[in-house]
């Protein structure tokens, strides 16, 4: 069986999801690094390994992930859980 793979949001690579970070957004609207993998909501992945996590701002690739205007607050929320 192919494990589970997931296109990460920056670099648009297919990769396995244990090579990724998922992001996601609440059924209330918040975005947030969901680090059990399992919370609810519409998912976004991003490599742990590289530089996507510089590029994640500049890309605004959670903008294009959710199709909403994602602030810069959360921007660095997330990134802030990356480090
Ligand atoms: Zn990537």
């Amino acid at each position: 069986m192919n494990k589970p793979c997931r296109m990460c949001m920056v670099c648009r690579e297919r990769k396995p999801k244990s090579e990724l970070f998922r992001v996601i957004k609440k059924s209330s609207g918040e975005i947030d690094l969901d680090l059990t993998g399992k919370a609810d909501g519409r998912g976004a992945y991003i490599c742990k390994e590289g530089n996507c996590k510089e590029k994640l701002l500049k890309s605004k690739a959670l903008n294009k992930s959710y199709k909403i205007n994602v602030s810069q607050e959360v921007y660095d929320k997330i990134l802030d859980k990356l480090k």
